[in-house]
């Protein structure tokens, strides 16, 4: 279970301070996949970082999997997220002079797993990129691209899996082929898989829908689990 209590958190300093998440409160079943959707500005990214271990919160508690991740040290929580959660970007973020291989293999080598080479050809093969394992990010399509960082983030066998607009950069085809990637290494890992978009296609083929606006959870609404229009039963609003 992922679950945040009242978390609240504020960024940047002077003029340029923003209370970002107002008191945010949160359940994930482990299993369930969630798309987190609201406007731009809102506080999805931050709320992901949280989740991540990744941006200390100024109160509240952040508990994944029944570690209090808000009371860990950066070196806890860095290697409490190499165990359990794999993330992916927007951007991809991999590594321009690695190539495919090497960028899959890196969670692995940094968590000196001396099979890293071999289970990071393994997740490229898994998400059909068996033919590219050399070539480096710039020879790769934007969809490549980001096969590449879901094979990186799935390596270490986590549990959970964050992703940050996955499919924001690609064209539509190509977004679909990502999607469809995504829920088919979620029902093969049983993994939790927590995603921000604002691609309406993707969020409503989660389990739920949860809606941030102004640093607050508004709802979370149970969608039917494909690509029809939410239906709309809300399940959880905040106070
Ligand atoms: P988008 O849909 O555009 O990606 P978002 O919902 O992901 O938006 P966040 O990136 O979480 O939004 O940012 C929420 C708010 O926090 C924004 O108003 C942003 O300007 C502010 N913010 C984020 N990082 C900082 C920072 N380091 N210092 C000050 N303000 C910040
Ligand atoms: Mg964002």
């Amino acid at each position: 279970v992922i679950a945040l209590d009242n978390v609240h958190l504020t960024l940047g300093s002077g003029a340029s301070t923003v209370h970002v998440l107002k008191g945010m409160s949160l359940e994930i079943e482990p299993g369930q996949s969630v798309g987190i959707v609201g406007p731009s500005g809102s506080g999805k990214s931050t709320l992901l970082m949280v989740l991540a271990g990744l941006e200390r919160i100024d109160s509240g508690t952040v508990s994944v999997a029944g570690a209090a991740l808000n009371t860990m040290s950066e070196d806890q929580a860095a290697a409490f997220r190499g165990r359990n959660i794999g993330i992916v970007f927007q951007s991809f973020h991999l590594i321009p002079n690695m190539t495919a291989l090497e960028n899959a293999a890196v969670p692995l080598e940094l968590a000196g797993n001396p099979d890293a080479f071999e289970i990071a050809a393994r997740e490229l093969k898994a998400v059909g990129l068996e033919h590219r394992m050399t070539h480096y990010p710039g020879e790769l399509s934007g969809g490549e691209q980001q096969r590449v960082a879901i094979a990186r983030a799935l390596a270490p066998s986590p549990k959970i899996l964050i992703a940050d607009e996955p499919t924001g950069n690609l064209d539509t085809a190509t977004g679909k082929q990502i999607t469809d990637l995504l829920f088919q290494t979620q029902r093969e890992h049983g993994l939790t898989l927590v995603l921000v978009t604002h691609d309406s296609a993707l969020s409503a083929r989660c389990d739920r829908e949860i809606r941030v606006r102004s640093g607050r959870i508004e709802t979370g609404i149970e969608t039917d689990g494909t690509d029809a229009p939410a239906a709309a039963r809300i399940v959880a609003v905040n106070p």
